[in-house]
């Protein structure tokens, strides 16, 4: 069932929401054709050869199909016209390039845009809800990419933290996110282009990604490296590795890896200059403490003044937001190539703090400013439709445990 509606009298700033489907409309398991989206080269390669595709067209066809997939955004074997009928009709049979449905899209007064995605439950358990936000800006778009569904740190500022983790994304639906967003922006080359291959590195709608969305990127690295990797390759999506970035709580053990095997630009979400704040507000500072956070910094692989890693402070009132808080935070990061990104608090329903005034936030970048960090402050964007960060809640549930393994064995943390 596919309903427009406009959701304009509850929210007066006139968000819409088109396209809704009622998350109790669906009937029970389908058995599900495993994806091709969100396989390396090797692992595509390995699946062809599984169905009998002979080795010595493997190259070639993983080739075409990672154009189909990549370049052209395809989500349906048919439309793969440099492949033979009755391979297209084989592939059709075993495997899946089909998109998650969408449950609503919901367009801000500012331009951003939310979506619900639900994805099918891939053999076990139930379908999960991921929410992926689009943020438009002058010559640029950032996409918001989920990793998880909830997460399973609880820092106290954030609406995700209240939802349990339910499992752990693929590097499927974590690239699908991507092709969706594209799709619905209309951001795929034209089919009939005279480039065919070609991949605009400019213009593009989707032009950055920012791991950002739902949950925590580095408690589910395995599926996200793939993604990322596969989101940034030269034949495909081509996302330049400078303009995706991820964001980390502070999983310690796992930032070395991230900038040694993906490469991406990192932010840290530091939001306290004390351990004691921190060990309140981003409750994994127990485990890994503001020191042991800043030595992984320091010792990020390519870190450098052309490729700095941004540090994500929340503007709380009177809880982080002082003078003496500011000229800490530039005390701290002395020596590291930084950027500091100041975040005005958005608020959920339930939430306890408050956003600073904005004096506070100015008076606090100046400081910030003065000792020659860029420190932008983000402007809250889609907060008439609970897009801003830190606001994305599905309502998915928890799924028993043995369900969660078979679905994503990461995720059993
Ligand atoms: N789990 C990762 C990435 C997702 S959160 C992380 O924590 O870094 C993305 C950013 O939004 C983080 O910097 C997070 O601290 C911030 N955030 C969370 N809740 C927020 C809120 N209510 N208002 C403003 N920023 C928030
Ligand atoms: Fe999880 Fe990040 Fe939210 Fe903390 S801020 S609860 S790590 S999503």
């Amino acid at each position: 069932m596919a309903i427009t509606l406009d959701i304009a009298r509850d929210h007066p700033n006139a968000a819409t929401l088109i396209g809704t489907k009622n998350a109790a409309d669906d009937a029970g398991p389908v058995v599900e054709k495993p994806p091709l989206i969100g396989l390396t080269r090797d692992a595509l390669a390995e699946v062809l050869a599984g169905i009998g595709v002979p080795q010595r067209q493997l190259r070639m066809r993983v080739a075409q199909l990672w154009h189909w997939l990549y370049v052209r955004g395809v989500s349906d074997f048919g439309a793969m016209t440099n492949i033979a009928k009755d391979l297209r009709q084989t592939l059709d049979d075993h495997f899946t390039v089909a998109r998650p449905e969408i449950v609503s899209e919901q367009v801000s007064v500012d331009g951003t845009r939310k979506w619900l995605f639900r994805f099918p439950p891939r053999g076990a358990g139930r379908p999960v809800e991921v929410e992926t936000v689009y943020i438009p800006e002058e010559g640029r778009g950032t996409l918001c990419v989920s990793s998880q569904v909830g997460c399973t740190l609880t820092c106290t500022f954030c609406h995700t933290g209240t939802q349990k983790l339910v499992r752990n994304l693929t590097a499927e639906e974590i690239l699908s996110q991507v092709l969706m967003a594209r799709d619905r922006l209309g951001d795929f080359p034209d089919a009939e282009t005279p480039q065919g291959a070609a991949v605009p590195s400019e213009g593009r709608l989707v032009s950055n990604i920012v791991m950002m969305g739902m949950g925590e990127p580095l408690y589910n690295f395995e599926h996200v490296k793939t993604a990322l990797l596969i989101a940034s390759d030269g034949d495909g999506l081509s996302l330049s590795k400078r303009r995706i970035t991820l964001s980390t709580s502070g999983i310690v053990p796992e930032i070395a890896r991230t900038g040694a095997e993906i490469g991406c630009m990192l932010a840290i979400s530091l939001h306290a200059v004390r351990d004691d704040l921190r060990d309140v507000l981003v409750p994994i500072n127990k485990k890994w403490n503001i020191e042991a956070l800043l030595d992984a910094c320091r010792a990020y692989p390519g870190l450098s003044n052309a490729k700095r890693i941004t540090f994500e402070y929340v503007m709380l009132k009177g809880v982080n937001d002082s003078d003496a808080a500011a000229k800490e935070l530039v005390r701290l990061l002395r020596g590291i190539p930084a950027k500091i990104n100041l975040i005005p608090f958005n608020p959920w329903p339930g939430s306890e703090y408050e956003c600073s005034d904005w004096e506070r936030i100015e008076a606090f970048a100046d400081i910030v400013n003065r000792a020659g960090y860029a420190s932008p402050i983000r402007t809250p964007r889609g907060r008439d439709i609970f897009a801003a960060c830190g606001q994305l809640k599905s309502a998915s549930e928890r799924m028993r445990k043995k369900d969660r393994l078979a679905a994503a064995p990461e995720a059993a943390q």
